[in-house]
């Protein structure tokens, strides 16, 4: 069965961790490497993708052989992350491909992408402006100018935000209220902070109430999300 959240949900669209609180529904990242056994423990909901990172510590093509074997599964609702990085000491050429690779296995899977984008939202604003992407696209960790979040939306993507966002000086705080709620997704990523911190702040800024985010987020994980 295809895990899909309750109505009521909270939903963290991008973690690490491997426990999910009551009332919550999470997309748990795991790196492809890491995956030695099938399924991984819980019948929840999973993103799994080869990371810019560790692109140089793995064998690409047998991972990308394991990642569209792994896409047969339900439980696997997206690949990711996988993206690009120019913090990282890692050939761009290489990143790029490795990302299209992964682009064409979730469009072959039918599957949403959770994507990986560090000091590299121009470059995904170039691929996207170059080829059109059958599949939703979700940025994860968005941490980028307003401009930036107005053009990659105009693009299709989708805009999940994390801790920056509880920042006093974040500059995304300052915008967010004006974004196209029906874009946006919350995350808690690697941080230890609960995702309805996430939510409240997100009411706080926008002035709605948790329940009016709690149903904004759940229509907009069906749009992305049952293809
Ligand atoms: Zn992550």
């Amino acid at each position: 069965m295809i895990p899909f959240p309750h109505r009521n949900d909270l939903i963290d669209l991008h973690t690490h961790k491997m426990t999910v609180p009551a009332g919550v529904f999470a997309i748990t990242n795991l790196f492809v490497q890491d995956i030695h056994q099938w399924p991984p423990g819980h019948g929840a909901a999973f993103s799994t993708g080869i990371h810019p990172w560790h692109l140089e510590q793995v064998d690409r093509n047998s991972q990308l052989r394991k990642l569209e074997s792994l896409l047969n599964d339900p439980m696997v609702v997206a690949v990711g992350e996988a993206g690009l990085d120019r913090g990282v000491d890692i050939p761009f050429e290489l990143q790029t491909s490795l990302f299209l690779e992964q682009v064409h296995l979730a469009e072959k899977a039918g599957k949403p992408m959770i994507i990986h984008c560090v000091r590299t939202y121009s470059d995904l604003l170039d691929i996207l402006n170059q080829q059109s992407i059958g599949i939703p696209l979700i940025i994860h960790g968005f941490r980028g100018t307003r401009e930036m979040a107005g053009k990659l939306i105009e693009k299709g993507a989708y805009l999940s935000f994390g801790h920056s966002l509880l920042h006093p000086a974040s500059r995304q705080a300052v915008y967010f209220a004006n974004l196209p709620a029906e874009r946006v997704f919350f995350e808690t990523d690697m941080s230890p902070l609960g995702i309805r911190d996430l939510y409240k702040r997100a009411s706080a800024l926008k002035g709605w109430s948790l329940d009016e985010w709690v149903a904004t987020v759940h229509n907009n994980y069906s749009s992305c999300f049952s293809s």
